[in-house]
């Protein structure tokens, strides 16, 4: 099971490097098991770590990610940051621009996979190159990078992130019309939704794929009315639907989210991947 750190401690991977890695990962205070499993409400112990591979705009990077047990059922819980996506080595703010590039604008997949996979493509608050960890990491990085290891990409790779996101607009945007009014926003300041075409349409193979990217193009419009953000919504999307939506759920991945105890859990459900 997935318990992501808290956002508090750390929530972006620029955030991490200038932290030198040195993140205080607080052990989870219950087994997150339902009762019926376990239930146990005494705090895990620490059980290691494994590492995980980080890819942030062309740098790969090695974690480690810690690990607790529980002492009644013996069952393990990982705690990654919540910068991570569960079983995806690009961080969420990679896989986020991705789908704000395309969603926004004319696009494709292989001029994505491009500028994923450069540090001079990364926007100023985004750029990890000055950070302490990035410093002393250098030359183990740079060797990563010559021995081409994966550190880009693929554009079938960025396909299947905005496939993913064009499969879940449609349910996204009907959540995103709640938050608004839960906000108390006025959705009569949304463009009508006939009025938003996404730049990408005319390349669907499908009257369905190209009726999806066109949602997904609504959705970010409806984000940025939600979240007062402008050009790149889709991060700031997901942090909110983990964090404060009624509705919480990752945006960028269908693993199942949710802790089973979270009622009695000191963190909110939304931390709990
Ligand atoms: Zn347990």
């Amino acid at each position: 099971m997935i318990v992501a750190v808290e956002r508090k401690a750390c929530d972006s991977f620029r955030q991490f490097c200038e932290m030198n890695g040195e993140v205080e990962v607080e052990r989870p205070s219950h087994c997150p098991r339902p009762k019926e499993e376990c239930g146990s409400l005494r705090p895990m112990r620490r059980n290691g770590s494994y590492p995980k591979q980080v890819i942030y705009w062309g740098l790969l990077f090695v974690l480690a990610i810690l690990r607790f047990r529980c002492g009644r059922c013996g069952r393990t819980v990982s705690r990654p940051y919540s910068w991570l996506v569960p079983y995806k080595r690009f961080s969420a703010e990679v896989i986020a621009t991705a789908i704000d590039e395309y969603a926004s604008s004319e696009s494709s997949y292989r001029e994505l996979s491009d500028s994923l996979s450069e540090a001079e493509f990364v926007e100023e608050q985004d750029d990890v190159r000055q950070s302490k960890l990035f410093v002393q990491q250098k030359e183990s990085l740079s060797e990563a990078r010559t021995k081409k290891d994966g550190s880009r990409p693929s554009h079938t790779t960025v396909f299947r992130w905005v496939e993913y996101a064009c499969r879940q607009a449609e349910s996204s945007i009907q959540q995103l019309q709640k938050e608004l009014i839960r906000r108390g926003k006025d959705l009569k300041q949304l463009p009508p939704e006939s009025a938003i075409e996404n730049a990408n349409t005319y390349k669907a193979r499908s009257k369905t794929k190209a009726e999806e990217l066109d949602r997904l193009a609504f959705a970010t419009v409806a984000a940025r009315g939600l979240l007062d953000e402008g050009k790149r919504p889709w991060r700031k999307l997901r942090t909110y639907f983990l964090a404060k939506a009624e509705f919480c759920k990752d945006l960028l991945t269908s693993t199942p989210t949710g802790c089973q105890l979270h009622r009695l859990c000191n963190l909110r459900s939304a931390e709990v991947f």
